[in-house]
Order: structure tokens, then C-alpha cells, then sequence
């Protein structure tokens, strides 16, 4: 069955709370302790001997046993508070179906090709001599299915998933970055055959050289990334999917033969698309005899899948607006919910896709 893994995501301010919660939790025990020697032994020269100042953080009763959480203190709690870099990940049933998806039939198929064919059929690939691609990019204006899709071929395939987003693998803590890189290629390989996800893979983490502290945590996580990728090549078992909207920040090292070397546009719906991308959001919903998917099609130039979406969402609030009564959502709530929805800015995205494309055109000559 198909899952998704999902990281454990804190705020990196969180890691920050959880570290001074330990360290005061430290300081306590400490003072407790010191109390409890106190009580036992009897001898005061042992309390004496200990710096006591007072320290709200430890509630204590006895002023005697108040100390402030020293650097010690948060020393220890970093042994104890990883960073949520390095959080563990559970699994998450995927159901999504490719029937959940209008248009992108050729995506789609290459997709498949790219990613299910070589594991179903390896023998095949073995006797005719040849590799699979060993990762697939998926590149276009947001909303327009990229995520979707990535689900969609693991659900279908039987395909473990693992989601991550690039910032997620960014942690300023030495080590811990590629430790997380590391343990998600491990975690693949131990739940193959697997899909990782990665999106938003043009983000400033997976940017080598643009740290600017010298520190380059991205140069690291690049590096581990690219041998860990390069080991997936050999072994056939895990596919590598990443999505970007900006494809143009993408570090070019990535897209090298045997990486990222089958580039996908996933591009907005035409009209044709958009009707039946209104259809299969509509499939829940009951709606009046004069709604025309052709019309609502036509009426949403320029929206993308994610706008679509919105639409019906907010059309079926506008009939329960109305009436609570409401059994069907009628076209006049369509057209209101078209005139809140504004269709998403994706010219700028499409601009920076289009340049990466004729380059990709270039790279493949
Ligand atoms: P992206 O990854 O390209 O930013 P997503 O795959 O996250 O976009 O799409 C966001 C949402 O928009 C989806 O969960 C889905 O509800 C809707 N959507 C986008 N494209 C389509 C489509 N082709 N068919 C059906 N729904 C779509």
C-alpha cells in the first residue's frame, strides 16, 4: 500500500523552546537532587558548596535549593533536543488516484514510464541493456498538480512516499543536515520500492554557494545529496521526484545525466482541461441542471487546478450562505464564487519555466 512519510515538522523556534524547557528541566533536577542529598546525608557543607542563586524557573519552595540554568544546563539539554531537521517520520496512507487528476495525460505517462516501469519491470530493463532516468523533475507554476501527481504515481504503483520540502533537510546544526539527507535515503531504502518527493527543491538550502556566512550548510547538503542520489542509480529501487516553480534557482549540479535528468512542464489547464477539472471536484457535490462545466470553463480563463478548487469550495459556501437549507449548488453560486476568486499571478512563474525549458532543449543537443 502506498504511504506517505511524514517529517514531524517543528518551527525552528519550537527547537529553541524545547531546549531552554530541558535545560530548566535539567536545573531542577539538579536542585532536587541537591535537596534530596540534604535530607539524606544531613550534611550542609554540600549545599554550601553549590551556587544559589534564586531562579523562578525551579518553584521550589526552599530558596535554598535555587540555582539559574547555566550554560551547562543548555550544554546537557543539546544532547537531549535534536533539531527537527532530524525529527522521525511516520507513515500516511496515500489514496490519491489518477482519476483525482484533470488533464497532464502526458505527465502522467511519462511518469510512469520514468518511474513505475523500471521497478515492475526490471528484468526487462536488465536484458535490453539499459538505465532508467534515476530522477525526475517536475517544474511549472504552483497549483497547477505537481504534488498531485507525485501522490498519485506512488498510490498507483504501490510505492512507499516520502515527502520532504527542501528548507525541511536546512538545519544550521553541524552535521544535522546531512545526517537528515542521509536518513531519508536510508529510510527509502529500507521501505522500497519507494518514491522521495522532494519539493521545492529551489530553495535557498539546496542552493550551494548562497549562504554568504561561509559556513555553506547548503554546499553540504548538496554534496550528500548528489552521492546519495548517484547510490540510487545503481540500486533501481527508489525513484527521486522533485518539483519547483522556480526551475531557474535549481543548482545546475542536479541536473546532470543520472539525477534530475528527465525535466517535466507542468504547465497551467487549457479550457478543455479546466472542464474537467471541474468535474472531478464537483463529483461530491450535488448541483443544479443549469450548471454547465463548458461555461465555468470558459468563465475561468488564466485559473489554475488550485484556483478551480477554491471556485467550487466557495460556491457550495455560497449556497449554504443562502440557505441551509440549500440541497444544490446552482450556477448563479459559481458565478459569485468566479468573481471572489481571482486567478492566481502564474505569468512569473511561467516566465522563469519557459527559459528553463529552452535550455533544457539546449542541454539535451
Ligand atoms: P503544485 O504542487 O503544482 O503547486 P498541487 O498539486 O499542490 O500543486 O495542487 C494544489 C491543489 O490544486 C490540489 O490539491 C488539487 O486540489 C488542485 N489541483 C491542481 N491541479 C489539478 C488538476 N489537474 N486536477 C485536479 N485538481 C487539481
Amino acid at each position: 500500500m502506498a504511504s506517505r512519510i511524514v517529517p514531524q515538522q517543528q518551527p525552528r523556534g519550537a527547537d529553541l523552546v524545547g531546549l531552554r524547557s530541558c535545560a530548566n528541566t535539567i536545573c531542577l533536577r539538579h536542585s532536587i537532587e541537591l535537596k534530596f542529598k540534604r535530607t539524606c546525608i544531613g550534611s550542609l557543607d554540600d549545599i554550601t558548596e553549590e551556587p544559589a542563586p534564586t531562579n523562578s524557573a525551579t518553584n521550589s519552595s526552599d530558596h535554598s535549593e535555587k540555582r539559574q540554568v547555566t550554560f551547562e544546563d543548555f550544554q546537557k539539554a543539546r544532547l537531549e533536543i535534536r533539531p527537527s531537521a532530524m525529527k522521525e517520520v511516520t507513515l500516511e496512507v496515500l489514496k490519491v488516484k489518477w482519476e483525482d487528476i484533470g488533464s497532464q495525460r502526458e505527465v502522467k505517462n511519462q511518469l510512469l514510464e520514468t518511474l513505475v516501469w523500471p521497478q515492475k519491470h526490471r528484468d526487462a530493463f536488465t536484458r535490453i541493456g539499459t538505465d532508467a532516468p534515476s530522477g525526475v523533475l517536475m517544474y511549472g507554476p504552483p497549483g497547477c498538480s505537481k504534488t498531485l501527481m507525485a501522490r498519485a504515481v506512488a498510490s498507483e504503483a504501490g510505492l512507499n512516499f516520502l515527502a520532504v520540502k527542501g528548507p525541511e533537510l536546512f538545519s544550521k546544526w553541524v552535521g544535522e543536515s546531512e545526517k537528515a539527507v542521509r536518513s531519508l535515503f536510508v529510510k527509502a531504502r529500507d521501505n522500497a520500492p519507494s518514491v522521495i518527493f522532494f519539493d521545492e527543491i529551489d530553495s535557498p538550502a539546496m542552493n550551494r554557494g548562497r549562504d554568504g556566512d561561509g559556513v555553506s550548510v547548503s554546499d553540504r547538503v548538496m554534496a550528500q545529496l548528489l552521492v546519495q542520489m548517484d547510490g540510487v542509480r545503481s540500486r533501481g529501487d527508489v525513484a527521486v521526484i522533485a518539483a519547483t516553480n522556480r526551475p531557474d534557482n535549481i543548482d545546475p549540479a542536479l541536473l546532470r545525466p543520472g539525477r534530475f535528468d528527465r525535466q517535466l512542464y507542468v504547465g497551467p489547464p487549457n479550457e478543455k482541461d479546466r472542464e474537467e477539472i471541474f468535474s472531478i471536484h464537483l463529483r461530491k457535490t450535488p448541483y443544479d441542471s443549469d450548471v454547465s462545466m463548458k461555461e465555468l470553463a470558459q468563465l475561468t480563463d488564466g485559473y489554475t487546478g488550485a484556483d478551480i478548487s477554491l471556485v467550487c469550495r466557495q460556491a457550495a459556501l455560497a449556497a449554504l450562505e443562502e440557505s441551509f437549507d440549500a440541497s444544490v449548488v446552482t450556477m448563479k453560486h459559481f458565478k459569485m464564487a468566479i468573481e471572489q476568486v481571482q486567478p492566481s499571478e502564474i505569468q512569473f512563474y511561467q516566465k522563469f519555466s519557459a527559459t528553463f525549458h529552452r535550455g533544457a532543449l539546449m542541454r539535451s543537443t
